[in-house]
């Protein structure tokens, strides 16, 4: 048989490691925990419906918080069989054969092996709908994978009006980062070698494709440029494909050093809220920020074909600031970001252009 892209999708999500590398990631799977244990108003005696359940982590937390029904789907077959095992083992899965009044409770997670989109001819969704949809869909960059149009799906078909989804924004932000951001420094001494010739192989590479990697908050150069917001309880798909343009000028951090800032690059990473619209007890944000405790999701950065000099606006700079032989440092970078969505929707091309004023 020939593997379809959902087939090599779902094979990616059968094994284990990647399930690790979420749980284990503490800031994740923390602000998930948070925002679903802490808002007993919103999940106690709520109906759930939890989108890619993978281990079934976030079905266990709905449980714990009183929630009187949890659906829990995958498109793996094996993650969904795991969840089954261990919402079980856990006391927690749903028994057909244990009448609804005998129950103690807890008994309150259904899983289904089905793609969220199929769900409906699969079981049956609460007649009015779910109260709460929950789901961990974010991917590189926020939508690589763009596993988002499934839980849109999900919230438009499934989702009861009036809905809580969680999380409830996306943000997707960026900024400029200087040498340190890059391999350069790396590769210009190992072991007291010259390796630079590597180095700006490396930089020309990831000029055209971007890396994802940490850079640290001293490494950022520019203030932080909000490129596009979503409001997952109201987007539409569409709105997944956009086009963004900003500015960046240097920070106040980022000109410790007085005089010309190199700027090598643009790094970008996203934060979600489970914002007081939904969780009034206790709003959560997820952050992937450089200024923030690192993630499995890390940055994504891109490099830019050459650094470019950068001042401060109001910096009284003489003649001899001048850079090279094409003039005075740039004091503001305008970049316009384009994301759109590829390969039959399971990853995104993201192109950058950015000129220096
Ligand atoms: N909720 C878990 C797993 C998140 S990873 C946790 O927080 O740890 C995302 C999971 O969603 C994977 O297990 C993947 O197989 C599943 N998934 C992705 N797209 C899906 C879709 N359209 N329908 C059902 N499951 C999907």
């Amino acid at each position: 048989a020939i593997k379809t892209v959902d087939d090599n999708y779902f094979g990616s999500y059968s094994s284990f490691g990647i399930h690790r590398e979420m749980l284990g990631d503490k800031v994740r799977t923390d602000a998930y925990r948070d925002a679903i244990l802490g808002n007993p108003s919103l999940l106690s005696g709520a109906a759930v419906l939890d989108v890619g359940c993978g281990t079934g982590i976030l079905s266990l937390f709905a449980a714990k918080a009183g929630a009187s029904r949890v659906v829990a789907v995958d498109g793996s077959a094996k993650m969904a069989s795991v969840a089954t095992q261990v919402a079980k083992n856990n006391g927690l899965l749903h028994d057909e054969n244990v009448k609804r009044e005998q129950k103690q409770g807890a008994q309150v997670i259904n899983v289904v092996h089905t793609k969220a989109e199929e769900l409906i001819q699969k079981i049956l969704v609460p007649q009015n709908g779910f109260d709460v949809l929950v789901s961990e869909w974010m991917g590189y960059c926020l939508l690589y994978e763009s596993m988002l149009s499934s839980v849109l799906y999900a919230r438009d078909h499934f989702l009861k009006p009036g809905g809580a989804i969680l999380p409830d924004t996306a943000t997707i932000l960026g900024a400029g980062f200087g040498k340190g951001g890059t391999s350069l420094p790396f590769w210009e001494n190992v072991y007291g070698f010259d390796m630079s010739c590597i180095g700006k192989e490396v930089t020309s590479t990831s000029a055209r494709f971007p890396v994802v990697d940490v850079v640290a908050s001293q490494d950022i150069v520019t203030e932080t440029a909000v490129l596009h917001s979503f409001d997952l309880a109201t987007m539409k798909e569409s709105e997944m494909d956009f086009t963004a343009s900003f500015e960046l000028r240097l920070s106040e951090s980022g000109t410790v050093v007085p005089g010309v800032t190199w700027c090598y690059g643009i790094v970008l990473w996203f934060d979600t809220g489970f914002t007081d619209r939904f969780c009034k007890e206790k709003p959560v944000v997820l952050s992937t920020s450089p200024f923030s405790t690192p993630t499995h999701w890390s940055q994504t950065i891109f490099t830019f074909e050459e650094p470019i000099a950068m001042v401060k606006e109001e910096s009284t700079l003489g003649s001899s600031a001048s850079v090279g032989t094409d003039g005075c440092p740039a004091t503001m970078l305008k970049s316009r970001i384009s994301i759109v969505r590829a390969f039959e929707h399971r990853s995104i091309d993201i192109s950058v252009e950015t000129t220096a004023f």
